[in-house]
């Protein structure tokens, strides 16, 4: 009997052992079903999640957001590694959360992974199908179907659009702001959705807009602000950014107004996305269905941090593979996002990134894929395995953001006195012409002197995303007169000016920070995360002081979208057309773009960037070339290129 009773407990230790170690890895075959959460059907609402290890689950219905007491309890049957039930559509309209018994205790309650609607701050779950929630001619929206060679991408936070007084806007912070158009500044210029319309860019990419959990929805908003990386449901849309939080329904229409807006505009909306790490990791939906399983973890068992954030979520685990797959198909047909940008990419898996980037084009040719190739911290998972900017050649169909250029053209982001390229900066040539190629191996670039690189990381010129500032870090006017602080504001412009010139023609994808086409400043303020609006919101006013500037970058993306020889279809040909000039002086880069390569009105373009604090004369064949942007003066056989300025000469 005791022989036996020893045996039995070193066999149940073993499995216990085998189990602990089974979850550090991939524990699970993967579940292959797409009905994980609620699901509609004709007479009844299925639920379901998966948790492999518990050992009973509650699912609670709620009359509403308020009351203590759930009206039903529902236990939930096991089939495998997920947890079923089936109710009454009588339920419909009501709330919902689910209790996991799970080792012997009950963890906390919790909305799960997967839900699509919820009452104010994400706490329960709404028992509605959000296809049922839609704008007037909702069903006929589709997506804005722009080539990804075209884009040219605005980064903006849904509350910095519109707060302003001087925005004109009415929906002030609201999803409705991007409803109005003909809104005006306190001079009469054109702001909001008119105003990036006529700019000319093609797709708005909009900081989170999924629900995050540090603004609290139900109080008053005037002192809260967050840039919302800080993920709570994930397939959510954001409660404070709709009329009414505590109306579920809300927040889902009007993000569809809103997006169906910008598509009237002809515009794209590009949504940023940070499956990366959750803002609670014990109170999340995912450790309080399935403890341990879906966060990296260190050696030691602690949690492994790459996001900075206290956790990493992990890609390498076939459900949150799974998951990430499902909430962005999810996004892509129920609110016809054309675009993701992935915070941290570098956390998620080389694998995880083309399974999605595959899954994703399926549903939308033209979808615009791209994003952060770093971490913030070590990760377990091998760099070789990551979509690490280094590996982004390894990835199909997406981007990675270029801090070649963006470093190269104004200096590091890390110390804020230092220069780049336009301010001052010495030996930056290479970095940026890295950049201007689209960070493609390309026979004239000498990787050694290139600050960040030393070999290509984009296999092709799109999977570049060209940019000079973002909402991370000092604006671009902010960092130039950090680093300028003497300098005429005149010459601020000429560079700021000098700065947005070169990202725009450059190869690959050019991305503008909102307001950078008008000098916008966060008053030296660096991390802005949570800084009030009076330091974030755009001062639409600065339109009509800047207009020269705006003017510029017009003129520059109309240029751009003209030519199609600044944004080759290919390595193969941006290395065939794009031949770099002998430029003796320094801070000085000139190119010239062979335009029959892709049928380009202009057979011969040629791009002449002086970033010297003094004009140059540059010697040139002016046969048939005309200048199409930019102030020089044309002698016999040369030109004199102005001092911090770009000329751009075409026949
Ligand atoms: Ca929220």
């Amino acid at each position: 009997m005791k022989k036996t009773y020893v045996l039995g407990l070193l066999i149940l230790l073993l499995v216990q052992c085998n189990m602990k170690k089974q979850v550090s890895k991939i524990p699970v075959e993967a579940y292959s079903g797409t009905d994980l959460g609620l699901t509609f059907q004709q007479d009844l609402i299925q639920f379901k999640v998966f948790s492999p290890k518990a050992e009973k689950i509650l699912f609670n219905i709620y009359q509403d957001n308020e009351s203590e007491e759930p009206i039903y309890m529902l236990n939930l049957a096991k089939q495998n590694d997920i947890w079923v039930t089936r109710f009454s559509k009588e339920y419909e309209q009501l709330y919902y959360t689910i209790k996991v018994f799970y080792e012997g205790k009950w963890l906390s309650e919790t909305v799960d992974p997967y839900v699509k609607m919820t009452s104010a701050n994400g706490k329960r779950g709404f028992i509605g199908n959000p296809n049922k929630f839609s704008p007037p001619n909702w069903k006929d929206e589709k997506f804005a179907e722009i080539p990804s060679r075209d884009a040219i991408i605005y980064e903006l936070h849904v509350r910095d659009f519109s707060v302003a007084q001087n925005s004109g806007i009415q929906q002030k912070g609201k999803f409705l702001a991007f409803t109005e158009t003909d809104t005006k500044n306190s001079f009469g210029a054109e702001t909001g959705l008119s105003h990036i319309k006529n700019l000319g860019v093609t797709h708005i990419h909009l900081l989170p807009f999924f629900d995050y959990a540090s603004i609290d929805e139900t109080q008053s908003l005037d002192d809260q602000y967050n840039w919302g990386y800080d993920p709570q449901n994930y397939n959510t849309p954001e409660g404070s950014y709709s009329t009414d939080p505590t109306k579920p329904e809300a927040r889902v229409v009007e993000l569809k107004q809103a997006i169906q807006a910008i598509h009237k505009q002809g515009l794209g909306v590009v949504m940023d996305v940070v499956y990366n790490h959750t803002f609670n990791t014990e109170n999340s939906s995912f450790e309080n269905t399935y403890p341990g399983y879906y966060f990296r973890k260190n050696a030691d068992s602690t949690l492994s941090n790459a996001s900075g954030c206290g956790n990493e979520t992990a890609s390498d685990q076939v459900m949150f593979q799974k998951f990430m797959i499902e909430s962005l198909k999810f996004w892509a047909k129920e609110y016809k996002i054309d675009g993701f940008r992935f915070d941290l990419m570098g956390i998620h898996d080389i694998e995880t990134m083309n399974k999605i980037a595959a899954e994703l084009k399926n549903i939308n040719p033209y979808v615009l894929l791209y994003g952060e190739g770093w971490t913030a911290g070590g990760s377990p998972l091998p760099d070789s395995l990551r979509a690490l900017k280094k590996n982004t050649f390894k990835l199909t169909d997406v981007a990675a953001f270029s801090d070649d250029i963006r470093d190269g053209i104004k200096g590091s982001v890390f110390e804020a006195t230092s220069p780049g390229l336009v301010n001052g900066g010495k030996g930056k040539e290479e970095s940026v012409k890295f950049g201007i190629v689209g960070n493609i191996n390309h026979p004239q670039i000498d990787f050694k002197k290139a600050d960040y690189s030393n070999s290509a990381w984009a296999a092709e010129p799109f999977q570049s995303i060209n940019y000079v500032s973002c909402h991370d870090n000092l604006t671009l006017y902010d960092k130039l007169k950090e680093t300028n602080p003497t300098s005429s504001e005149e010459e601020i412009l000429a560079m700021q000016k000098l700065a947005l010139g070169i990202v725009l023609t450059s190869q690959g994808i050019p991305f503008l920070h909102a307001g950078s086409e008008f000098l916008r400043s966060k008053n030296g303020v660096e991390n802005s995360y949570k800084s009030p609006d009076k330091i974030n919101q755009i001062d639409w006013d600065l339109i009509s002081k800047n207009e020269e500037l705006l003017k510029d970058v017009q003129k520059l993306i109309e240029i751009r979208k003209q030519h199609k020889a600044f944004a080759f279809e290919s390595a193969e040909q941006v290395r065939a057309g794009l031949k770099f000039l002998n430029t003796p002086q320094n801070n000085v880069i000139a190119y010239e773009l062979n335009g029959n390569l892709v049928d380009d009105t202009s057979s011969k373009i040629v791009v002449i960037i002086n970033a010297q604090r003094r004009a140059i004369k540059f010697p040139i064949d002016f046969l048939n070339l005309k200048p199409i942007y930019g102030d020089p003066k044309i002698g016999k056989t040369d030109a004199t290129i102005p001092k911090t300025s770009m000329v751009i000469f075409a026949n």
